[in-house]
């Protein structure tokens, strides 16, 4: 095919739409991914041949499940499950599971189509998937979420493996729901293996895992900061939500000499201007994780803190920030605000936080962007090392894994780097991410032939 013959980038997402009606999620990250990639393949017409990109966008497979369960009022009640494999060319299917009620299927392709990227820039051998339910897990007993997670796993059981697909966790499903799941995966199948990850410590998990996505949102905001000349000492952080990314983002930034002064959760945020002290951040584990309260309870804990109901926090002056709730949390409005307020770097911990006008309001201003895709890999790379403990039927020590995560993470900084140096000297992260992401896995897809 002569170059003059290939699709356009119009023409491509014109078909992505056509194809995938209705999923605006979707189309928004393949188009975010899309517009790096015609770049950097413009010249390489092995690519477009193979149609690699296009065959990216479509998933392997879609599946997708009714799941009834009964109340503890022994009511039946009827959700729907998904798991979306989207490519394993270089490993088995990876990608955690998310109980939340606005759960549809655009929100899962889209999440694992970022995913096949993101596991890709960890350089582990994992392809790239992602599951969940419209099941809201808020305000159920733990017996409800137990029959929930069986009920789950009796349909998703036949879908997932060891060597096939290993989903994790995600919003709303932490430690408690990972726990059902296994045992019920366990009792199904009879084998014990590491057909999941985000286990407990007693039967498989790893350590660090807990901390890993938070943990590495930082490193890779101080990695991009270090490659400008700058470090996290003193600088003002604004961190959204309140659950584990959150919690664990904060507490790293807090630990290198950060003042944190923002966290929030659907019901709005909370401003600390004093700072959140390593004793503030364990009390909202506790009361947002274990007891499942609010954030707006923070106020009448400490003194000197705001709450600001059905807020977010962009608005508050800072030098750094950390988006950990959701997707489009970050508008292009909220993004210019934070760059009028003196925003230097940010770097995303929940997945596509950032509406892709946003990105560009980024971009412009010569702000430090890191994306979804390679700041929040910590998560997914100590999965992967779980995996490679439970094969192996060993445990390594938290010290062995902090460094592993923290050299992981600056090999996702470096692979970014790669790609990302424009020649006026700013560094765009997403553009590097994305061409380093693609490249590998395309490379394999081509050599696998037209499968
Ligand atoms: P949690 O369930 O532990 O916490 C989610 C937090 O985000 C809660 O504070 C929640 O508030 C808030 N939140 C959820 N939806 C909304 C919304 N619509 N508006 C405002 N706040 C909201 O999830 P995680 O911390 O695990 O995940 C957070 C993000 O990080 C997600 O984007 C996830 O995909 C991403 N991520 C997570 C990884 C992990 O290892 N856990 C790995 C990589 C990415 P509320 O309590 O009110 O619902």
């Amino acid at each position: 095919m002569a170059a003059s013959d290939h699709v356009n980038l119009e023409q491509f997402m014109e078909g992505v739409q056509r194809r995938n009606p209705g999923e605006t999620e979707f189309h928004q990250a393949v188009y975010e991914v899309a517009v790096d990639i015609f770049d950097f393949i413009a010249d390489k017409e092995i690519y477009h041949e193979a149609q690699i990109l296009r065959r990216m966008a479509e998933p392997d497979r879609v599946i997708s499940f009714r799941v009834c369960w009964e109340d503890d009022n022994h009511n039946i009640r009827v959700q729907r499950g998904y798991r979306v494999q989207n490519n394993n060319a270089i490993g088995p299917y990876k990608g955690g599971i998310r109980f939340h009620k606005s759960v549809n299927q655009s929100i899962l392709k889209f999440l694992a189509f970022e995913q096949t990227f993101k596991n890709s820039l960890t350089g582990l051998p994992m392809g790239g998937g992602k599951g969940g339910s419209d099941f809201n897990p808020k305000g159920k007993s733990d017996a409800e979420v137990m029959r929930f997670c069986q009920s789950f796993m009796t349909e998703l059981y036949r879908h997932v493996g060891e060597d096939t697909d290993v989903p994790a966790g995600d919003i709303g499903v932490g430690a408690r729901e990972i726990g059902y799941m296994f045992g019920q995966y366990k009792r199904i199948t009879n084998e014990y293996v590491g057909v999941l990850t985000g286990k407990g410590l007693e039967y498989g998990g790893s350590l660090v895992r807990t901390e890993a996505t938070g943990y590495g949102a930082v490193y890779f905001l101080q990695d991009m900061l270090s490659e400008a000349g700058e470090d996290m000492e003193g600088k003002t952080v604004l961190v959204s939500g309140s659950g584990n990314v959150a919690t664990h983002a904060a507490e790293k930034a807090t630990q290198l000499g950060a003042k944190v002064v923002t966290l929030s959760d659907s019901g709005g945020f909370v401003h600390d201007p004093e700072g959140f002290t390593q004793e503030k951040i364990d009390w909202v584990k506790e009361h947002k994780n274990k007891q499942r309260g609010r954030i707006s309870d923070y106020v009448d804990e400490f003194k000197g803190a705001t709450f600001h109901e059905g807020e977010r926090p962009w608005g508050v002056e800072c030098d750094l920030a950390l988006p950990c709730a959701t997707q489009n949390e970050i508008s292009k409005e909220e993004a210019e605000t934070l760059v009028k307020n003196g925003l230097k770097a940010i770097a995303e911990g929940a997945n596509m936080p950032t509406v892709n006008e946003g990105v560009e309001v980024f971009r412009e201003a010569k702000v430090l962007f890191g994306p979804a895709k390679a700041a929040n890999a910590g998560g997914v790379a100590v999965s992967g090392l779980e995996m490679s403990q439970n094969s192996a039927r060993i445990s390594w020590s938290a010290d062995e894994l902090q460094k592993l995560l923290r050299d992981i993470m600056e090999g996702i900084h470096g692979s970014c780097l790669e790609y990302a140096k424009g020649t006026d000297g700013y560094v765009d992260y997403a553009k590097g991410a994305n061409i380093a992401g693609f490249k590998k896995v395309a490379d394999a897809m081509l050599a696998f032939g037209v499968v």
